[in-house]
């Protein structure tokens, strides 16, 4: 977010000081799955338009992306392929489906191959973001535009002496606006190596599942590299697997937290084996 903002006001002729971040690769925008659709954007009523009528911008931009008429990133920072989900998943693209954005979705089953079938599924069309591309070529924009990026962790924003600022922080953004309404969701993924081949990097699955008698996702996203602060040049990977959405962790203590991962990795490992394969996972 602030990286386009940044390259977007400068191209509308106004001179961006520079970028203050406090992490420049321990963020979600390079860790994000790259699943277009309008899920978690749920606000206030008196919000919600125009948070809805963002999302349909955003993949008009997206559109423009893959057409190769957007003016700084190349269509190979998306793709435009099925995804599916069960039909009582929301899939947050219903709304681009009303509008006439997508096509009308499709009633199928899911069929592994080998004995594994999934009836009453949806097949949607929409984006995938290859994130880790796209964020590659916004910092390379951002370059090219002579921005400078400084490290950074903003306390105030009285520190900061430019008359206007453009408070892009995420998470960040509770501290420095003391909002409370901002709650920290984590999210739970694991990559794919070399070894799970390529057959499924041309669709994605996000569809709610029962684990336990709890209701529990998989997604299936083609991620192809993974840029984490230990590897900012990235590793080549074949897919993430995931997922969960579970608020309010930070409340929880660091052993507790930790517990928490091994439990949620343990599931998400076994319900994607199962969803897969029909078995639970063997390492
Ligand atoms: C595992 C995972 C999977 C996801 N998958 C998807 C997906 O499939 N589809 C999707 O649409 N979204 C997904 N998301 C969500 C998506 O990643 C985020 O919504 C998006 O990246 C947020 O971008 P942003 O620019 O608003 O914030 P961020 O990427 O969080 O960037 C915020 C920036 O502000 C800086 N900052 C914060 N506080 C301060 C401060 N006080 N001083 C200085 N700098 C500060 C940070 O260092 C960072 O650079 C996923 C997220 C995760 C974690």
């Amino acid at each position: 977010m602030g990286l386009t903002a940044a390259i977007e006001l400068t191209r509308l002729g106004y001179t961006v000081t520079g970028i203050s971040t406090k992490n420049v690769y321990d963020i979600p925008s390079w860790r994000a799955a790259g699943y277009f659709a309008l899920v978690s954007v749920k606000t206030s009523p008196e919000e919600q338009q125009s948070l809805n009528q963002i999302g349909t911008d955003t993949f008009r931009t997206y559109q423009q992306i893959e057409q190769g008429v957007h003016p700084y990133i190349t269509p190979d920072a998306v793709k435009y392929m099925p995804v599916y989900c069960s039909i009582d998943t929301d899939a947050g693209v219903e709304d681009l489906e009303a509008q006439g954005m997508i096509p009308p979705r499709e009633y199928v089953s899911l069929d592994f191959g080998h004995g594994v079938v999934h009836p009453n599924y949806v097949k949607y069309m929409t984006y995938f973001m290859n994130t880790t591309t796209l964020m590659r070529q916004l910092v390379h924009e951002v370059g090219s535009l002579h921005i400078a990026i400084e490290l950074e962790e903003i306390q105030t924003f009285d520190q900061i002496k430019e008359e206007v600022i453009f408070n892009c922080c995420g998470l960040g953004g509770r501290e420095l606006n003391a909002d409370a309404a901002m709650i920290p969701v984590r999210g739970h993924l694991v990559t794919l190596n070399d070894q799970a081949g390529s057959g499924h990097m041309d669709y994605m699955i996000y569809t709610k599942v029962q684990q336990n008698g709890q209701e529990r996702y998989i997604y299936m996203f083609p991620k192809n590299v993974s840029v984490t602060p230990e590897n900012p040049e990235g590793i080549s990977c074949v897919g993430v697997l995931g997922g969960t959405f579970i608020p309010n962790v930070d409340l929880l203590s660091p052993s507790e937290q930790e517990e928490l991962d091994r439990l949620e990795f343990t599931d998400l490992l076994n319900r994607n084996a199962e969803f897969f394969q029909g078995h639970p996972f063997k390492e």
